[in-house]
């Protein structure tokens, strides 16, 4: 049967699923249900599956024929803190966690491909699957190359795929180079020392040196980062003080940063240092720092990308397939599997109008109409990556 009959056929099934899915939302970690559902699919479709990789990661490997070549695909599997507002039949049966960022729906597609790319058995080589815990926080991407992913079943080319409620439905938006940014975060704490606020005289006011950081910050992005480059140093929460009459003996600071490219990140850690320690005792208070580093910018490989480009535009016209003039600020884990490995991360819109709600926002739910799209393309990709020779 070729790829589009057999992905109408299947739907109807893959649509339940997903369902399922989204109604047993699970967090970071501690995908335990969802782990063994997509094992047990795996499992049922011939795949020889490995377990245990982050904790609840799952590896879904196919062999066919004699080439060596390998590809892998990811789905990441975790849901949100968020009460979900959807009022769907099959909404979240967990109060505060919710799929709201459609990994319900990459599983699903992944799942689809599964059962499609075992049916046909139209490739010649080794098919990986790859089901990661914990994109949206402990970095599950990372910990699965750390604990060895790619030496236990290497690859030679990777991809992933989101989707994207902000970009036309059935868009294949792709970009070489970097296409999601690196997240940092930094904690400040300005310690002065507390008193009436009538007596300013005899206190050190952490507030208002706290202000004059929270305004020398914003400098950073104007005047010490490359004009050409792409930041956010954001001041995102502030917390300090009690009434009016009290002088606070100090505040905190948490500041979010997105980046591009190590020199930029490096740059900014050492300019948010700097600014704060320096500002806060020029008003006599003192600043202390720990600054986090989180999760690398995602950079496409260009081959990869050319390669993915060339087999979407045969797979859904020139129409639609955007390359994206500039990165999202947003950040994803698969950033480490392509620090690893060569390959591509690209998006694929679900619009139908512009009232969809965006990612992570409680009103969300994956498009189903995109799952026959997502599962013939992944199967197509397979196929055309393991042509036999
Ligand atoms: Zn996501």
């Amino acid at each position: 049967m070729n790829i589009s009959a057999l992905v109408r056929n299947d739907l109807p099934d893959l649509i339940a699923m997903r369902h399922q899915l989204h109604a047993n939302p699970e967090l970071g970690l501690e995908e335990e249900w969802t782990s063994d559902f997509v094992a047990r699919e795996l499992a049922m479709l011939g795949y020889e599956v490995h377990r245990g990789l982050a904790r609840t990661g799952v590896v879904g490997t196919l062999r066919n024929g004699s080439s060596t070549r390998a590809i892998g695909l990811r789905a990441d599997m975790d849901a949100l803190p968020i009460q979900e507002e959807t009022g769907l039949d099959y909404a979240s049966k967990k109060p505060g966690l919710m799929h709201a960022c459609g990994h319900d729906g990459h599983v699903t597609m992944l799942l689809g491909a599964a059962r499609a790319i075992a049916e046909r058995r139209n490739f010649d080589g080794t098919v990986h699957l790859i089901f990661q815990p914990a994109e949206e926080n402990a970095g599950g991407a990372l910990l699965m190359v750390e604990e060895g992913l790619f030496e236990r079943f290497p690859c030679d080319a990777i991809f992933a795929l989101h989707n994207e409620p902000a970009l036309p439905f059935g868009q294949f938006a792709l970009r070489e180079g970097p296409i999601m940014a690196a997240v940092d975060e930094a904690r400040i704490i300005v310690q002065g020392r507390g008193g009436h606020g009538a007596e300013p005289e005899s206190t050190i006011d952490p507030v208002v040196a706290s202000a004059a950081i929270v305004m020398a910050l914003q400098t950073i992005v104007s005047r010490n980062i490359d004009p050409m480059d792409q930041a956010v140093v954001t001041v995102g929460a502030i917390h300090g003080g009690s009434a009016s009459n009290i002088i606070p003996e100090r505040v905190e600071l948490v500041v979010g940063i997105r980046s591009f490219g190590s020199a930029a990140r490096d740059h900014l850690e050492k300019r948010i240092t700097e600014i704060a320690r320096l500002q806060a005792e020029s008003y006599g208070c003192r600043a202390m720092i720990d600054y986090f580093r989180s999760y690398d910018a995602t950079i496409n490989h260009k081959a990869e990308t050319d390669y993915l480009r060339e087999v979407a535009i045969r797979f859904a016209g020139r129409e639609n397939v955007a390359d994206l003039e500039h990165p999202f600020m947003g950040s994803e884990d698969f950033a480490y599997m392509l620090n690893a490995r060569p390959g591509s991360y690209f998006f694929l819109g679900s619009r139908v109008t512009p009232d969809d709600k965006p990612l992570h926002h409680p009103g969300y739910d994956f498009n189903d109409d995109i799952i026959p799209l997502g599962v013939a393309f992944w199967t197509e990709l397979v196929e055309d990556y393991l042509k036999p020779r």
